[in-house]
């Protein structure tokens, strides 16, 4: 059920029944030059479009915007930023906590919002309240291995197929892993904001683009990606979705600290 195709009134007799709710969040922001700005928010969106038909969950309007600040530079790359989001997240939450809600349920797509998000939940617990994430992309290489994946690689690439396999850009969909030495020679970068020197990992925050030329980034080359795949992937990640609000919703709430 999608509140904004609710009346009041709907949301009224729902509250009733139920305190749970589902925000879907994502970013628009690069990833690699064969992938939508859209593909953190689009995937969780369809996860969300699969989990309504099994759920009785209300779905908040999805946020197409997350901190993003490592991928600014990349043309149409928009960040709102780690006290931009956990600003609307609380204006969201404090909305919907005035009426009732006390579970929400974020379904993620962009590992970045992760910060603002817990920032959330620790102001949440203490008035009654639960904020339970699911980092989609995390959760589905823990269901299944295959599907483990980095940033705009084959899993997402994936994902995307499986909302629209006209939205990714064929021309650029093999293109490798480019990682430079941006900092000095001596230490080569070899993760997001990390560079490894004399056999340790140091950590540099900087702008992605510095240090990975095209903006996708991990193990899984976007070239293995299948419709078939995004398609399982999506499918499984909304059964998950589905049963874990059905056990979350029996879980007491924690104890209200204060107002
Ligand atoms: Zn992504």
């Amino acid at each position: 059920m999608r509140l904004a195709n609710c009346t009041c009134q709907r949301v009224n007799d729902y509250l009733k029944e139920h305190d749970s709710i589902m925000l879907v969040l994502g970013s628009t922001e690069n990833h690699g030059r064969h992938m939508p700005l859209g593909t953190d928010t689009m995937i969780p969106d369809k996860i969300a479009e699969l989990t309504e038909k099994q759920s009785h969950i209300m779905i908040a309007p999805t946020l197409p915007y997350g901190a993003t600040d490592s991928l600014m530079g990349f043309p149409g790359t928009i960040s709102i930023g780690v006290d931009g989001l956990y600003d609307i997240l609380t204006r969201i939450t404090d909305s919907l906590y005035e009426y009732g809600f006390r579970r929400f349920i974020i379904l993620n797509g962009h590992g970045g919002n992760s910060k603002s998000i817990e920032m959330l939940g620790k102001r949440m617990h203490p008035r009654g309240a639960y904020v339970a994430c699911l980092n989609w992309w995390l959760m589905a290489g823990e269901l299944n291995p295959d599907w483990a994946g980095g940033h705009g690689g084959a899993e997402e690439t994936a994902g995307v197929m499986a909302v629209d396999p006209s939205l990714i850009d064929y021309d650029h969909i093999d293109e490798p892993l480019i990682m430079q030495s941006d900092v000095c020679e001596a230490m080569p970068s070899t993760g997001w904001d990390k560079v490894s020197f004399m056999g340790a990992t140091v950590v540099i925050p900087r702008r992605a683009m510095n240090y990975n030329a095209n903006g996708w980034y991990g193990t899984d080359a976007p070239n293995k990606a299948t419709k078939e795949w995004g398609d399982r992937m999506v499918q499984t990640m909304a059964d998950y979705a589905a049963r874990f609000i059905e056990e979350f919703e029996k879980a007491e709430l924690p104890k209200e600290e204060h107002k």
